[in-house]
């Protein structure tokens, strides 16, 4: 791996609840190169996009946190408010599931574009939208000077989603954060938006966190991939390791679940139970009740991340899978 660039430690977060603190993140570890991409997969309320707004200094109202984030050097849980923007304009941008909810519908596109790099100063005008002109071309949309003057309900979602992807770059950030970036567009944009994303990756050596629920996609993507469970980090492996030789049962899970991967005899096999929240963990090990590998010491002991092969991986049982009996589902 390249020089860290992000590095979370032991991340913890929790928010106020009805019953006293609520947590929503139990210790996340990760580190992101310079240039690197990494994928974070997850089900939903797995803690993925938290991971990923808690780089950006975005929490929740009340969240108390714990371990540390850094990032290119900055600690992002100490920092002020001006250096927070400092990093999310120089540093680190965004983009989200729904550019809809993200881009103001009564701004047009090249406001929306420019005013951001031209309100923390040094950067003109006439080169702000020279600068957006260039990366909606990078992003290949039609006709790049024209949409600058369009308004947002005049664009489809993938129109839009390369108009955030190009915002999320006019301040020319090292790193990317891409949360479900393509979830709500149809097969054939989705696989637009992903070649976009690796062509920029490529040209402007972007370090990318790519959130995503999907794991064949992360693993097609990214140069390692993180599976998340219940606010915690599982397993993190090299992208093409963790899918040919997954270590831990969630991650074997989620692969069963997925067609045309050539686990098994092809039979899909949905994981039994329902995912669980950091906030219903009660002690041992969070997959425990869906696990078919669980062992009386599961209910008790907490396994954590530890160096397993070429990556890491939380299981009591790690290293042990391929020798032992998995229980039948119910
Ligand atoms: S620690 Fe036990 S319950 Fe948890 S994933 Fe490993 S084998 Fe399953």
């Amino acid at each position: 791996m390249s020089a860290p660039l992000l590095e979370i430690e032991d991340l913890c977060l929790a928010v106020p609840g009805q019953a006293g603190e609520r947590p929503l993140l139990r210790g996340v570890d990760l580190v992101v190169g310079a240039g690197e991409v990494v994928s974070i997969v997850g089900e939903s309320g797995s803690g993925k996009s938290l991971t990923a707004r808690a780089v950006m200094g975005m929490l929740p109202d009340g969240a108390k946190t714990a371990g540390s984030i850094r990032l290119a050097g900055t600690s992002v849980l100490a920092a002020s408010g001006n250096e927070l923007r400092a990093l999310r304009s120089q540093r680190v941008a965004m983009v989200f599931q729904d550019p809809r909810a993200h881009i103001n519908p009564v701004r047009r596109i090249g406001d929306y574009l420019t005013e951001a790099v031209t309100a923390v100063g040094g950067v003109s005008g006439s080169a702000a939208r020279a600068r957006a002109i260039e990366l909606l071309t990078a992003t290949q949309i039609e006709d790049p000077a024209g949409i600058m003057s369009r308004f947002p309900h005049e664009l489809s979602g993938g129109m839009l989603q390369r108009v955030m992807i190009a915002g999320a770059l006019m301040g020319e950030p090292e790193m990317l954060l891409a949360d479900e970036p393509t979830t709500a567009l149809d097969v054939t944009t989705q696989a637009e938006v992903m070649a976009i994303l690796a062509r920029l990756r490529r040209d402007f050596e972007l370090a990318i966190l790519f959130i995503t629920h999907d794991l064949e996609l992360a693993a097609a993507f990214a140069d390692r991939t993180a599976v998340m469970y219940a606010g915690r980090i599982v397993e993190e492996a090299p992208s093409a390791v963790l899918h040919e030789h997954p270590e831990h049962p969630y991650t074997v899970g989620l692969l069963r679940s997925r067609p045309s991967l050539g686990h098994g005899t092809g039979r899909l096999e949905a994981i039994r139970g329902r995912p669980i929240e950091a906030a219903e963990v009660s002690g041992g090990c969070a997959f425990a009740p869906r696990c078919g590998f669980a062992e009386p010491r599961c209910l008790t002991e907490d396994p954590r991340l530890l160096p397993h092969g070429a990556g890491t991986v939380a299981c009591l049982r790690a290293g042990e899978l391929g020798q032992v009996e998995e229980r039948s589902h119910a």
